[in-house]
């Protein structure tokens, strides 16, 4: 390996590893895909990051950002070998400023830890992916991460008032509050699942924590009267912070492992959760919710009375997605967004399809925002369920655009969905944005390959 024992006269040796077990880990992320790097670099700071994109940019190797790797979409993965940059240990929340809510941090600093700090400080950090005792901001951000608080909240990029990154050539820019412009809303680099730059800081806005939440399970005799349920809310001012959705299949698998007490009858469930800093808003909000239960006809509800109650039903929750794992050799697990008003209409299609293919099909999710989870389970060693599996996520796919929805909520584009843009978009959409990649990375070496393939200028 005749060059890279120059980047060893650039960077600090102990941050550098070519180990075959270093290698093994960063070679995939959350997904089936594998790649196999030639380098790691452990970076610590900003201008390692600058050194290993010039070293890169000047020997044309591809850099592939990656923080925690928990990516549902084959973000991380290296598939076109190069250099790792593994942003683990860039771990610093580098400043908290209390009066403006503002907190700057390193890309590594995984997202639990940040809400856990700013929580001691009366402040909260909404956008809450499951996986957030793993997940980076760096990787959060770069994926644009969604997650159950998000319907009252919004998503990451309503958070991030600015960043600084490091272009394909090594040189760093700072973007929005970094350049003394207030800039509202995301820079490009956000949701653009690591292809345009290496982000090295970030700028999150923070909101004042609410203290007080009520937590309400309700109990649904069909999928169907569950979401009917959400979209009547949806159309009151009654606000919830979490509208979560579990199907039938879900409830069966968890039940296998853990004693849950569901009213007899019940199909569907959903979690609800009202949270404010007034008690006045949150009992008015709470008996808004329990009025319109009375009048909805639901087979029943719980409401927590306690932290521990809350516990309980979040454990539910929590566990759908180890349940699965345990009843299921392999789950595809795709990320469908969708206006709630089709949700009735792609889930009757989602059972069609599970009949059509044979297999079983668990549906959970965001359903306030209208973000569905909808996992396939299949054995990998199975080839004709395997090949089935893909037949009907892209058949489903095809029904979620055609009712005006997105192949992905969350998870984003990266390799898994790379071959379903063109649903979505048009060639000419498609065209503008590798016209984008090329205009941030014309040597085409951040990140190569994921979302689109992208050919270099002769
Ligand atoms: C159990 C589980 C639950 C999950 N729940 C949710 C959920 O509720 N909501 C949700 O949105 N996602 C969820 N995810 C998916 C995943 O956690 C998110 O996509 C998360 O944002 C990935 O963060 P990461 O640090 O692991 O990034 P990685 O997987 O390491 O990387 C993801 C992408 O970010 C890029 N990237 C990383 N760091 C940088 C950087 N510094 N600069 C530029 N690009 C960078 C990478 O190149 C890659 O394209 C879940 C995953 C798991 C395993």
């Amino acid at each position: 390996m005749p060059f890279w024992d120059k980047l060893e006269d650039l960077l600090p040796l102990n941050i550098i590893s070519y180990s075959q077990e270093e290698k093994y880990v960063y070679r995939t992320d959350s997904t089936k895909f594998n790649g196999d790097p030639d380098i790691i670099i452990n970076v610590t700071n900003q201008k390692e990051v600058i050194i290993a994109v010039n070293f890169a940019a000047k020997n044309d190797i591809p850099v592939i950002p990656r923080g925690a790797g928990s990516g549902m979409s084959g973000g991380a993965v290296p598939i076109k070998g190069g250099i790792v940059l593994n942003f683990e240990k860039m771990n610093q929340i580098l400043k908290i400023d209390k009066k403006k809510r503002i907190a700057y941090v390193q890309p590594g600093v995984v997202v639990s830890d940040l809400q856990d700090k700013v929580k001691e400080l009366g402040l909260y950090y909404p956008p809450d992916p499951s996986s957030n005792k793993v997940a980076t901001i760096g990787g959060t951000v770069a994926e644009n991460a969604g997650g159950l608080h998000c319907v009252r909240y919004g998503v990451t990029s309503r958070y991030v008032k600015g960043l600084k990154f490091v272009d394909s050539k090594g040189y760093l820019y700072s973007t929005g509050i970094y350049n003394n412009k207030y800039l509202p809303g995301a820079s490009l680099l956000v949701g653009s699942e690591g292809t345009l730059g290496v982000i090295t800081e970030i700028a999150l806005e923070l909101l004042e924590e609410p203290i007080l939440k009520d937590t309400f399970l309700t109990y649904h005799e069909s999928f169907m009267d569950a979401v009917n349920t959400v979209i009547k809310i949806k159309k009151t001012d009654i606000d919830p912070s979490v509208m979560e959705i579990i199907d039938s299949n879900s409830l069966k698998a968890v039940t296998q492992f853990k004693d849950i007490n569901l009213k007899t009858g019940t199909d569907t469930v959903l979690i609800i959760q009202l949270d404010s800093n007034l008690l006045t808003d949150l009992l008015d909000r709470s008996s808004k919710l329990e009025n319109l239960f009375k009048k909805l006809n639901i087979l029943g509800y719980k409401k927590a009375e306690s932290s521990l109650e809350a516990e309980d039903i979040w454990s539910l929750r929590r566990a759908i997605s180890s349940s699965i794992k345990r009843i299921s050799p392999n789950k595809l697990n795709e990320d469908i967004s969708i206006p709630i008003s089709e949700f009735p209409r792609i889930v009757e299609i989602v059972r069609n399809i599970e009949n059509k293919y044979g297999l079983k099909i668990v549906i959970y999710g965001h359903a306030g925002d209208g973000n569905l989870h909808i996992n396939i389970l299949y054995d990998r060693n199975n080839k004709s369920e395997t090949d089935n599996t893909i037949f009907a996520a892209e058949d489903i796919f095809k029904n979620t655009v055609q009712l005006g929805g997105s192949i992905t909520g969350e998870h984003g584009i990266g390799l898994s969905k790379k071959n379903f843009l063109s649903l979505q978009y048009s060639k000419n959409e498609i065209g503008f944005m590798k016209k984008l990649k090329k205009a941030f990375d014309p040597a085409l070496i951040i990140n190569p390959d994921k979302i689109f393939n992208v050919q270099k200028d002769n």
